[in-house]
């Protein structure tokens, strides 16, 4: 695709203007699909910044209404510690009462969300979905990431002990807030979140599949963010200009 020259008569190929005017004014609904681990959270982070959208992961969410203690928080707490999922009602609940802000009128990136059947069909009701980004991770890549995890306990940062260390041990790089090890990233649990992706989630390619509207990306070992996302970017590039 050519992005840089803007021919005269530009019936087929959008030059860099118009792809501007297309991601200010097209909504962009997307999903990211994809294993514990795979970096939906780094890819969607980054996603979030250069389409100006909002980064919707009801994973964060969760874990803030835990952090702060109400009600909600401590019914869910058990459910997310040990490597199971919240129940449909109540996460479906929060994730329509935050698509329903006005900041998600020009679209925005769900991750972690849906991740049911059931959830996916109540998202069919609140909003429509332009583009689901699957990623694809080999298993022992997974777990090797998930353990070596730790996010900032201020700003919600991800870094990796082995991929992405923190310049200084335990503390956040961007605003110095002290690195924790999820609950759910020792191994036990890692172990059955994975079986809870397998059975609940994944199906979901398949759902999505028939819709047409799910692109693979595949995580080689051990590459760098910065080559995945260059990928992503091309494919929601390549959908908004249909
Ligand atoms: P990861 O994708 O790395 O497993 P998340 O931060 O997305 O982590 O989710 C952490 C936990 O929060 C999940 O294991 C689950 O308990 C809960 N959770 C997040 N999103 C959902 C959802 N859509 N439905 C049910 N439970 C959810
Ligand atoms: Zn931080």
């Amino acid at each position: 695709m050519e992005k840089t020259q803007c021919p005269k008569t530009p019936p087929k190929t959008k030059c860099a203007t118009d792809l501007n005017q297309k991601q200010l004014f097209t909504p962009m609904r997307l999903v990211i699909f994809g294993p514990p681990g795979a970096g939906k959270g780094t890819y969607s982070k980054l996603i979030s910044e250069r389409y100006n959208i909002p980064h919707i992961a009801t994973g964060d969410m969760i874990r803030e209404e835990i952090h702060k203690g109400t009600e909600l928080g401590t019914s869910m707490k058990k459910f997310v510690e040990g490597g199971g999922l919240v129940p449909d009602e109540i996460v479906i609940e929060i994730l329509r009462r935050r698509i329903s802000a006005p900041d998600c009128k020009n679209g925005f990136i769900l991750d972690g969300f849906p991740r049911t059947t059931a959830q996916a069909k109540a998202l069919e009701k609140i909003a429509d979905v332009d583009l689901v980004i699957n990623l694809t991770v080999p298993e022992d890549v997974i777990i090797r990431r998930l353990s070596s995890r730790r996010v900032c306990r201020n700003c919600g940062a991800i870094y990796n002990l082995i991929s992405m260390p923190p310049s200084r041990p335990g503390v956040c790089d961007k605003c110095g807030g002290e690195l924790y090890q999820r609950e759910d990233d020792k191994p036990e649990v890692i172990r059955r979140r994975l079986k809870e992706y397998e059975t609940q989630t994944k199906p979901l390619v398949e759902y999505y599949g028939k819709k047409s509207i799910i692109r693979d990306v595949a995580l080689v070992k051990e590459e760098k963010v910065e080559e995945v996302i260059k990928r992503v970017y091309d494919i929601i590039e390549s959908v908004k200009l249909k």
